[in-house]
Formats: C-alpha cells, structure tokens, sequence
C-alpha cells in the first residue's frame, strides 16, 4: 500500500502498521477464521465513505444527504442476495457477535429456549456460553458431538429439540470440519414448530462458491461473518426470508446498533463481486482441498485429527497425542512463525484457557496461492518444532525456512 500522507502525519503509527505488514508476509497464516483481502477491498475501506451517518436503511435515513450511501448499501444487498440466492440481506452488523445479537433479539424474547452447539464441541460462544450476553439473556441447551466419531449425533440433537422443545435452533460452529445435515436440522425444527437458525460465519466462502450445502432458501435465519473464508472486510451481515425482513432490520437498528459502517459496506460489496467469480470458485476448492491434504499428512505423523479428516477448511487436532497442550504447541508454531489457534476438542479433559487441542485453517494460505505440496511442508514443520519444542537453535532455522516459503508467495495485496 501506499502510505504518503500517513508518513508525514503519523510515522509512529505507519512503522507499526508495516511492522504488521512483514510479519504477515513472512509468517504463515492457520487461524481459520482469518484471510488476506485483496487491495481492491482494503481500497473501499480507506474511502471518503468513513465520513457519513447514515442510521436507518436507504430511502429512510435519519440524517440528510444519504442519496449516494443508499447505492452503495443496495448494491452490497443485490450481490450478497445473488451470491447466496437470498431473498432479503441486512448488510450493517458490525461482526459476527453483534449479528447474532440481533438474530436473537428479532426472533425470541429474553428468557425464551434455545438449542446450540456445545463451546467446547465446537460452538461458539454467542450460541450460549454462560459468560457471553447469549447464554446470560435466553435459556440455552447444548447439544454436543459423538465422542467416537466426532460428527454432531444428530439423533441426539433430535431426541434433546423433541425433549426441550426450544423456540430456535442454531446451526453453526467455530472449530468443526464436518458438513452439516442443514435437512435434518429443518426436519427436526419443523417437528416442534421451532425457528432455524444458521451461523455460517465460518464457510459462508465455501458457501458462496457452491462447494459446501447452502441452507439459506430454506433456513428461516441466516448469518455470517464476511472476513472468514468471504474473504471481505471485518464485518458480518444477517439473510432470511421476505416474511422476516422487517423484524431482522427493526433488530440491526434501532434494536442493536446505531450508525452502519458505510466504508466497510462498500467493502463488503467489492468482496461479494470477487466470490462471484471462477476465481473464487477454485480457491474455494482448493481449500478444502487443501485441509485434506493436511488433515492426511497430520494423521501420518500420528496425530489425532478430531472426526478422522474434513470436509471444509479448517482441522482440530487432539495435541494429547504428542503430550503437549494446546496452547504449549500455539506458542511453540508461533515461535516458527505459523499461527494457530488453541481449541477445545469435545469433552475437553481441560480448561478454555488451556484446552488440548489446536484448530488449523487453510482458507488464508490458499488466497496466497498455497497448495497440498506446501501443506504436507506444513504438516512436517509442525510435527518437527513439537518434538523439538525446547532446541530454539532447531526452531530458529525451521523459522528460516517458513519466512522462505512464506516470500514465495506474496499477499493479494502486496501484488
Ligand atoms: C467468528 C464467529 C462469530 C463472531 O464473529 P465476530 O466477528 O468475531 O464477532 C460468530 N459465530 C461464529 C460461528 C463464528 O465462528
């Protein structure tokens, strides 16, 4: 990027953001839920849109002069509806958490039942955890994963709905690598009259690209984050059907939130046209692809892989395996230069803080052009620095060789 003007403003804060920039472009990137946009997006992030208060929607602004943000905000909903075949989108929440927030807030009343993923199998937290605003306003159970497979039982999610009888169910994960049966999860919603709910925030990428079922026609609820594998600006949006829009938009504002962000809309915007291309497509494949490639060379080494592989991007893997924590072996690859993030794994003998496993992604690696040569690379410095975690003269020249791989294949927006 160039940076003329924040140089002569502020150099202090330019030498830390390009501190940011070389580490990016000469570490490796696993953290699932993070990507590398493209300088087109970062561009509409820096724009002059930063400067309006646009509350309320296009044609029902509280404040004058939004003629041109209303374009801006229904050409963001025109390509997000033709992307996820929607029929209405909201585009203002500020992240995945707010997004949800809203979700709630439209469909429940405090204190109502609701059905979620399980935290440590691999939920997240603003589906119910008690130390999130989810699980402290409404009545959350929480269903779980088979111990032995590590799929979600949806018998059991069935046998728990039919017990409970929740006004919602949600559908969605943080650290889980399994398709979901979205069908069965209608089936079983239907069957109590229940709201559906899914939080696509994870794969809403793979989504987009037709390479992961899409249960936004049928679901009543949709959200999702656009920075994970959407690969946009930090942000969220929520989708449902027509006969939902007003209370999902009554819900985002006034119920949540005040002034939408208008700069990351038009990012959200330029991100939505990129994943309608072949482009997208393939590095959607290729992901998924990719995760495999690394889930397979991970089992080789003899690591436990939770649910024996992946259908999507990202892996967790049982660190128990190798006798270390989860959070000894973040420290250790940080220390190589790849970052990974702690997870639980189901039924965790562990804490939060300090859980067992590690959750690895490959959506950031496959935007730089990465494939299942560099994975299985990958699979081997990792399993190298984890037994040979207390040598630093071991872990310093594997650093060397991450920083080389890692030069090969520049940033999209470094290009
Ligand atoms: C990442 C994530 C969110 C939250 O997104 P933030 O933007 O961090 O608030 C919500 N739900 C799921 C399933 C996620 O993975």
């Amino acid at each position: 990027m160039d940076y003329k003007n924040l140089e002569k403003t502020d150099p202090d804060t330019l030498a830390i953001i390009q501190k940011e920039e070389k580490r990016q472009e000469t570490e490796l990137e696993m953290i699932a839920s993070e990507n590398y946009v493209s300088s087109a997006v970062l561009e509409a992030m820096a724009s002059v849109l930063n400067n309006k208060y646009s509350e309320g929607y296009p044609g029902k602004r509280y404040y004058g002069g939004n003629q041109v943000i209303d374009e801006i905000e229904i050409l963001a909903q025109t390509r997000a509806k033709k992307i996820f075949g929607a029929e209405h989108v909201n585009v203002q929440p500020l992240s995945g958490s707010p997004a949800n927030a809203a979700v709630y807030m439209a469909f429940l009343k405090p204190g109502d039942k609701v059905l979620g993923l399980k935290l440590d199998h691999g939920g997240h937290l603003s589906h119910g955890h008690k130390v999130n605003f989810s699980g402290m306003l409404y009545d959350f159970v929480q269903y779980e994963v088979d111990e032995k497979t590590g799929y979600i039982d949806m018998d059991e999610v069935e046998k728990l709905a039919l017990k409970e009888k929740p006004k919602m169910i949600v559908a969605g994960f943080s650290a889980y690598s399994r398709e979901i049966d979205w069908e069965r999860f209608k089936e079983i919603a239907d069957k109590i009259g229940a709201y559906t709910f899914a939080d696509i925030a994870h794969t809403a990428g793979l989504i987009a690209a037709g390479v992961m079922k899409n249960p936004v026609s049928y679901f009543d609820v949709v959200s999702t984050t656009t920075h994970k594998t959407l690969r946009g600006p930090i942000g969220a949006m929520i989708m449902c059907r027509e006969e939902h829009a007003k209370k999902v938009d009554r819900a985002v504002f006034p119920g949540m939130q005040g002034g939408p962000h208008e700069h990351i809309t038009a990012a959200k915007a330029v991100s939505f046209l990129e994943a309608d291309t072949e482009d997208f497509k393939n590095y959607a494949k290729q992901t998924i692809l990719n995760a495999q490639a690394l889930s397979n060379e991970m089992i080789k080494l003899g690591y436990k892989v939770i649910s024996d592989g992946t259908d999507n991007h990202l892996i967790v893997v049982d660190m128990n395996s190798k006798s270390l924590s989860g959070k000894e072996a973040e420290v250790v690859l940080e220390n190589i230069g790849i970052s990974v993030s702690r997870s639980t794994i189901p039924n965790d003998p562990n804490p939060p803080m300090n859980p067992s496993g590690i959750r690895i992604g490959t959506a950031a690696l496959t935007t730089r052009g990465m494939q299942e040569k560099e994975m299985k690379q990958i699979a081997k410095w990792i399993d190298s620095s984890v037994g040979n975690k207390e040598n630093p003269e071991y872990l310093e020249n594997i650093k060397k060789d991450v920083e080389k791989l890692s030069k090969e294949f520049p940033l999209p927006s470094s290009k």
